[in-house]
């Protein structure tokens, strides 16, 4: 299990910007984690998989573990070592690579295993098969996104933590993806998920959590998200 407990994250040593988060993604689930913009949700996933440093950020309080182990302050090599991987937002591909050599950078934390992950990956995205020679930059958005997701899967990890996959997609994009996390999910991998999609997230997650301005507002069962009121009115817009 990935365990945070009463985080603190400044940034620039000063601004504090989760204030006393906690959250629990156990093994084989899929979490979703929703907010408005700036709600403090991808500094979470970045305290997460370590890489709160390169944006000037730190923990100044509270702990992760997984599996027990305390994992805050360790680099995101690491991190992703013991099988932690974020996909970013807006989809930071190679756009002068190819779709394939974008593949094998990812797969760097076990380059024996290569092969089968590329075969899965493209099992999982046949349109990026189709395209492995082709260079990346010349992709749709909703390429790009499954390549980044597939770049991340080329570690094999145990958790994914993707960043707001379904961004600036097209709606059948938007479908493909989703039905992408639940494979992705059932082959075994623990999938927390940030979605600006309210909709699309909690109707593939077991589990949900709310944030706003740096804190935790609400940590429930997708069901009953999608039950509440104040979820139904700010984030499915159905009044
Ligand atoms: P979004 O959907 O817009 O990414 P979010 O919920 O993921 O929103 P964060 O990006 O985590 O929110 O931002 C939380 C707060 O931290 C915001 O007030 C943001 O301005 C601030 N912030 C984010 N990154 C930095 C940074 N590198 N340095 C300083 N402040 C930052």
């Amino acid at each position: 299990m990935l365990a945070v407990q009463n985080l603190e994250v400044v940034y620039d040593d000063v601004m504090l910007v989760l204030r006393g988060v906690s959250l629990q993604v156990e093994q084989g689930r899929i979490v979703a984690l929703l907010g408005a913009n700036g709600a403090g949700k991808s500094t979470l996933l970045r305290a997460l998989s370590g890489l709160l440093d390169v944006h000037e950020g730190r923990v100044s309080r509270g702990r992760i573990t997984l599996d027990g182990e305390p994992i805050h302050g360790l680099q995101a090599s690491r991190i992703a070592e013991r099988g932690i991987k974020q996909v970013m937002e807006g989809r930071r591909i190679f756009a002068e690579l190819t779709v394939e050599e974008n593949l094998r950078v990812g797969a760097h934390v076990k380059p024996r295993a290569t092969r089968q992950n590329l075969d899965r990956t493209y099992q999982l995205f046949p349109v990026l098969a189709d395209r492995r020679r082709k260079t990346a930059g010349y992709l749709s958005g909703g390429e790009q996104q499954m390549l980044a997701i597939g770049r991340a899967l080329m570690s094999d990890p145990r958790y994914l933590l993707l960043d707001e996959p379904s961004l600036g997609l097209a709606p059948m994009i938007v479908q493909q993806i989703r039905d992408v996390i639940v494979e992705i999910n059932a082959q075994g991998t623990t999938v927390l998920l940030v979605e600006q999609n309210a909709a699309m997230a909690l109707s593939i997650a077991e589990h949900g959590y709310v944030m706003e301005n740096g804190a935790m507002v609400m940590d429930k069962p997708a069901a009953a998200l999608l039950d509440d009121g104040d979820v139904r009115e700010f984030y499915l817009g159905l009044g």
